[in-house]
């Protein structure tokens, strides 16, 4: 297992050994070197101080009040933070204020978890005119076993790191499922103790926690130990209620089993539609009424709202996954005519249509069925026929708009002109032979008269 940092980070540590300072990558690059993994980002740490380190580095940015400085090196960014030590931890969230440390050893005892708490470097050399020093790999807290073991454990004891700041709680989940580790069984026990602390946490924390959860290969591992420690419960009542609910589809699977498999069977660059999947039957539980699950489809996209509002996701994606929800029920036969297709096109929208196709094979492998059962593939092609085709989908697609209504037939801007087109819309979706100029003016006269 060897560390090899790209150039540009041996040429940040070599600048800060030279001017006399600590300086080690650390963290979870350190931690996705070992396992072979490309590291997402190289940080470093140092003693350097942030002001020196704007000295050292000419157009670093001092960031925040944590001591991360970003200098950039041939031409990419990188974060140095001053090793610290937090104190005053308040409300179970992260430390209001830090100290900075002169050491290294420090800074990694206030990491969360032991293969986070590794860092690769050296201290300054003793004297100013020393040649560099050799890097080494320090791993005060047995982290290097514990990646071996594919072991996920907190720094310290588990309680107080988990009292400390509830977020670590959920970064461990979330590290389990994107690194496939098991949760060591004291870490594991502490987090189920300390699950109702979560409730204390930030909308947005959680939700970059809970993307990157979904980000994992399998983010199965993640949700069902969200749901056994009692984090999920925390997070979302409406999906914990999900368990012990009969669905069979699945031998001995639960409502919760088949959310999980749903989730998995969507690809794993299709975060949206992997968000879809895990609150697609939110709305289950609280329909329930006699082994059916009536309108769950629209309650389920309000409280899918909901959920996204508490973890201030952004509204654009809040509103993508609420349409997937809402619509994720439809039931297509073969008898649908080519304008039943058009017509279901234009309900979902176009940019809505392969989503809701992956969230719906997805939902077909959840039910432990093959993705296309129940001819999805077949609606897919036809679907994909009309789009191709010369149709009618939607008003600007018509021959003529409301401008030419109002020079030939008399119209005046209001809500009339507006039901027209929409009738006419209608129309040409159904029929798009009759899209052309004479025949819609021909049948908006016709309208008006009908109006009188
Ligand atoms: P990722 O692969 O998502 O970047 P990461 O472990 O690197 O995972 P970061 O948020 O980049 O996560 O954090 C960098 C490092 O900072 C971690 O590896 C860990 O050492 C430390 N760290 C992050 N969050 C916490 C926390 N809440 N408590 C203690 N240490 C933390
Ligand atoms: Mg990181």
């Amino acid at each position: 297992m060897q560390i090899q940092p790209p150039e540009a980070v041996l040429t940040i540590l070599h600048r800060l050994w030279a001017s006399g300072h600590a300086a080690y990558v650390v963290g979870g690059s350190i931690r996705d070197a070992l396992l072979g993994r490309d590291p997402y980002d190289w940080d470093m740490a140092t003693d350097a101080r942030p002001d020196r380190l704007q000295e050292l580095f000419p157009g670093a940015v001092y960031e925040n009040r944590f001591g991360t400085v970003a200098v950039r090196e041939d031409g990419e960014r990188f974060e140095i933070t001053t090793f610290r030590s937090d104190h005053l931890y308040a409300d179970f969230r992260r430390p209001h204020r830090v100290e900075f440390g002169d050491r290294i050893e420090l800074d990694l005892a206030r990491r969360d978890f032991t293969v986070n708490a590794m860092a690769w470097g050296a201290d300054a050399p003793a004297a100013a005119d020393a040649s560099a020093p050799k890097p080494d790999l320090l791993d005060p807290h047995g982290g290097l076993a514990d990646l071996r073991a594919r072991t996920l454990r907190a720094v310290g004891d588990p309680h107080t790191r988990f009292e400390e700041d509830a977020l670590r709680m959920v970064r461990a989940v979330r590290l389990a499922a994107t690194l496939d580790f098991e949760v060591e069984t004291g870490t594991l026990t502490a987090i189920a103790a300390g699950a109702p602390l979560v409730a204390h946490l930030s909308g947005e924390r959680l939700a970059i926690e809970l993307d990157k959860l979904l980000g994992a290969e399998r983010p199965s591992v993640g949700l069902r130990l969200l749901a056994s420690t009692g984090i999920l419960g925390v997070l979302s009542p409406e999906l914990a209620a999900q368990r012990g609910i009969p669905q069979n589809k699945v031998d001995g699977d639960d409502l919760w089993d088949h959310t999980v498999r749903a989730v998995d069977a969507v690809p794993a660059d299709r975060p949206v539609e992997r968000l879809a999947a895990l609150l697609h039957d939110i709305g289950k539980p609280a329909t329930m009424a006699d082994g059916h699950f009536l309108g769950h489809d629209a309650v389920g996209a309000d409280l899918a709202t909901a959920f996204m509002t508490r973890l201030r996701m952004p509204t654009a994606v809040a509103e993508r996954v609420a349409h997937l929800v809402r619509h994720h029920m439809f039931a297509y036969d073969q008898s649908w005519g080519d304008a039943g297709v058009r017509r279901f096109i234009q309900r979902i929208g176009r940019d809505a249509l392969e989503p809701l196709f992956i969230l719906r094979a997805a939902d077909n492998v959840g039910s432990g069925q093959p993705p296309n059962v129940h001819d999805l593939d077949e609606l897919r092609r036809r679907v994909a026929e009309q789009l191709a085709g010369d149709v009618v989908l939607e008003r600007g697609d018509l021959a003529i708009d409301g401008n030419d209504l109002i020079a030939q037939l008399g119209l005046t801007e209001g809500p009339l002109l507006g039901q027209i087109l929409e009738q006419l819309l209608e129309l040409a979706v159904t029929d798009p032979s009759i899209n052309d100029g004479p025949t819609l003016l021909l049948l908006a006269q016709s309208m008006l008269t009908e109006d009188r």
